[in-house]
């Protein structure tokens, strides 16, 4: 086996490590509306500026036994696990697709869709700067791809899907009379854009049963009553995850093919 298959998937995890820690910056910080460049890391609590060696994706969480060097105040959880969902997705893809444009296009998603899903589970809110540009840039990009391969059927597969992404949602919300958010509708046509048709039918799906099966456990243990805003994102994000790699498997199982 060549060197390079035994080091590239190494290289592409401590990528999606450092992909991580650039995400959590953008989960902070856009709940607490700063911007995502300035100012340097530093701990919420003391404001001290976080050292580049005390930075370092998982390692550092570890060495300070999850607490801040300077004020000893607790660092979340959310960070390493960030960093590792990350990694282990985009090797996931590398595995799946090797080098290809799909390497690129769905870490971009992946990125955008893990951001979307903690900011939402924290604050029941969907961040609207990212999934606007993101079903723009995405059919942008289905644009140009089908002006590279001269064929559109992947953008009429992405069209398809971003419709029936905003239509179900769209009909939910209106049904459900806000038990269902607006900013569901956005990230399901988002997703539609960047998996097609058949993969967001999948993805919707799978989060009905995900989210059902959720829901009813936090209702049945008391943890939420029925009057609580139970964030519907991250059921989404992880129904689109499992389709972005089995949707076709799933549906064939379902249509029992
Ligand atoms: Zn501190």
């Amino acid at each position: 086996m060549p060197l390079v298959w035994l080091i590239m998937p190494l290289i592409v995890f401590i990528f999606g490590l450092c992909i991580g820690s650039f995400l959590n910056v953008c989960i902070s910080r856009l709940i607490h509306d700063e911007s995502i460049v300035f100012p340097a890391s530093h701990c919420p609590k003391c404001r001290k500026k976080i050292k580049w060696y005390d930075n370092i994706p998982v390692v550092s969480f570890l060495l300070l036994k999850g607490k801040c060097r300077n004020c000893f105040e607790r660092i979340s959880w959310q960070y390493p696990i960030v960093e590792i969902l990350t990694a282990v997705i985009f090797l996931c893809i590398f595995t799946k697709w090797g080098f290809s444009r799909e390497l690129i296009v769905y870490n971009l998603f992946v990125s955008g869709l893990l951001v979307i899903a903690f900011i939402d589970a924290k604050t029941t809110f969907i961040p609207d700067v990212i999934t606007i540009p993101g079903m723009i840039a995405g059919l942008i990009l289905k644009v140009i791809f089908a002006f590279i391969d001269k064929s559109f059927t992947n953008l009429f597969d992405a069209g398809s899907g971003m419709i029936l992404g905003l239509a179900v949602f769209g009909f939910i919300v209106i049904v459900s009379r806000g038990g269902m958010g607006i900013g569901d509708i956005k990230l399901a046509g988002l997703i539609g854009v960047f998996l097609g048709l058949k993969n967001t039918f999948s993805t919707i799906w799978l989060s009905f049963i995900l989210g059902g099966i959720v829901g009813i456990f936090l209702l049945v243990s008391k943890l939420k009553g029925r009057k609580d805003a139970i964030p519907f994102g991250p059921y989404l994000v992880m129904g689109a995850l499992i389709s972005m790699f089995w949707g076709e498997n799933i549906l064939n199982w379902w249509l029992g093919h």
